[in-house]
């Protein structure tokens, strides 16, 4: 629980706001490509926003992409990264987002990327690994000492291991701790071993690490950072079993004391049924009788019976494996004998979107969206009954916090972050419940969950209690941002705050 005056006390020890550094792959919404774009835009704000305001600034790559936006970019520094074959130079520009400072670097290894992630770990690893060497280096040329260096996921985290290796000889970085926020642990930047030694970052030889993982990135980050967390309780969890932990469960093991997990918020501005302004019918907790209006359009714009007393299920999606998109189909055929309609819409591995078209091929009541669209996201959200998350693992996900702010109530697979923040239906004490988990990975596992959501949808009594209760959750950055001002707290001080 947030308390001021407990963070009063701790705060007296640092008599100048809190400075850190936050690096990070991309932030929204100069770049976005998925999850850690939001947070790298939301958290910062959110943590500048809080009273004891924290003097966060944010480095970014100057991707061509931001670049060539309208952007307004003040020159700040030039000065000169090592590389093996020669050093590389460098160029910062800053800029504000939401009140936050944010630096943006450029330099060969970024000028010549054409896209964030190109899929190629070798090219991407020169890329972030210069992109990480050149922030720790910025703010010693600005004389900024960080309190804080918050890095994340693998792309960030070779500052994190330049910190360990430097920090007992370097009186600028002495004081400075460091966070590493894991956003899906299997991204370890396998293939950027040889860009982590050309920038003359070694293998971390006879360390806790397994041998084939002394070499990678985010393992390099782990063995690193003072502290870690992953973005919700229920994946840090798991991250110490053999199912999730990416093979490095036993070495994870050996950092359980420093390792905590931090939900992600919602954009409340951005996710709003009230004002969303790709809703045909805007509504609120107060008027979800007007929400059936945009069912009945959406059918009709999906080519479904016009029916609003049939239920309609929804999957918006990346069709990933691990989002366990895979498992729908077969589920569906499984129920086949109850009525009920569904929308699908996602792009992703051709295979599942095929598996995803024959669906909408072999039966009038399901529609398959092979895309990604935004605004028919938002009216699917607005206008369904059930939005389907089968994932086989998920370090938090944005999709049911969406689903439960618009009255879309969500059936998940029970792992990560949806554990965290879906309370399961049970009728015997449903007064609490928002949504459907299920336990195994399986189609018949979902199908079970599903034949349980439409028997209480029968019951729209009971129906409109989880909508409600979904409807009525925070979901804020600000309850994020103040754990994390603990965690930085905790990290200063040295005992839990
Ligand atoms: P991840 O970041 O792992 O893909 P999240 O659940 O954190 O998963 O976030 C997914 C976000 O992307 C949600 O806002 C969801 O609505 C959106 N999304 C996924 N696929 C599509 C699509 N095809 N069209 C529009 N929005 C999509």
């Amino acid at each position: 629980m947030y308390n001021p005056i407990r963070l009063s006390s701790v705060l007296r020890l640092h008599m100048a706001p809190i400075k850190v550094l936050f690096l990070a792959a991309e932030a929204a919404p100069l770049i976005k490509i998925g999850g850690l774009g939001d947070v790298a835009g939301s958290l910062p704000a959110a943590l500048s926003a809080l009273p004891e305001s924290p003097d966060v600034r944010v480095v970014l790559p100057l991707y061509p992409q931001i670049k060539k936006s309208s952007l307004d970019l003040t020159p700040v520094t030039s000065f000169e990264v090592f590389h093996k074959d020669g050093p590389l130079l460098t160029k910062v520009f800053q800029t504000e987002v939401n009140g936050v400072p944010f630096y943006l670097i450029d330099g060969p290894p970024v000028a010549s990327s054409s896209v964030v992630y190109s899929g190629d770990n070798n090219l991407d690893g020169i890329k972030f690994t210069f992109f990480s060497l050149a922030a720790m280096e910025l703010v010693k040329i600005l004389k900024w000492k960080p309190d804080i260096l918050h890095a994340h996921d693998w792309h960030a985290a070779p500052a994190v291991y330049h910190l360990r290796l430097i920090k007992n000889s370097d009186d600028f970085f002495r004081k400075t701790k460091s966070l590493l926020t894991v956003h899906n642990l299997p991204y370890l930047g396998h293939g950027a071993e040889g860009a982590l030694q050309a920038f003359g970052l070694p293998r971390a030889h006879m360390s806790a690490l397994p041998d084939w993982a002394e070499h990678l990135p985010l393992a390099l980050g782990l063995l690193s950072a003072d502290k870690i967390n992953t973005v919700s309780p229920g994946y840090a969890d798991e991250m110490l079993t053999p199912e999730f932990g990416a093979h490095l469960e036993g070495f994870l093991a050996s950092r359980k004391a420093d390792l905590t997990g931090i939900l992600n918020g919602l954009d409340l501005v951005s996710w709003d049924p009230e004002t969303d302004s790709s809703l045909p019918v805007r509504y609120s907790n107060d008027t979800l009788e007007k929400r059936t209006e945009n069912k009945k359009l959406l059918l009709e714009e999906l080519g479904l019976t016009p029916d609003v007393k049939v239920p309609l299920l929804a999957m918006i999606n990346r069709m990933d494996y691990q989002k366990g998109v895979d498992l729908v189909p077969p589920a569906l055929e499984m129920i086949t004998d109850l009525n009920w309609q569904a929308v699908i819409l996602g792009t992703g591995e051709k295979d599942l979107e095929e598996t995803t078209r024959q669906l909408d091929l072999d039966h009038t009541r399901i529609r398959s969206v092979l895309k990604y669209d935004g605004a028919l996201a938002r009216r699917i959200y607005g206008g369904s009954d059930l939005i389907l998350i089968p994932s086989r693992y998920e370090p938090c996900g944005l999709t049911q916090m969406i689903g439960m702010r618009y009255g879309c109530v969500p059936l998940a697979r029970a792992t990560g972050g949806l554990k965290d923040t879906i309370v399961d239906y049970q009728a015997e004490h449903s007064g609490k419940s928002t949504g459907f988990l299920f336990e195994e990975a399986t189609s018949e596992a979902l199908a079970d969950s599903l034949r349980r959501a439409l028997a209480v949808y029968h019951d729209q009594r009971r129906w409109q209690g989880l909508q409600r209760r979904g409807m009525k959750l925070d979901f804020s950055w600000e309850r994020s941002a103040v754990e994390y001002l603990y965690l930085y707290l905790e990290l200063l001080s040295g005992r839990r705050v």
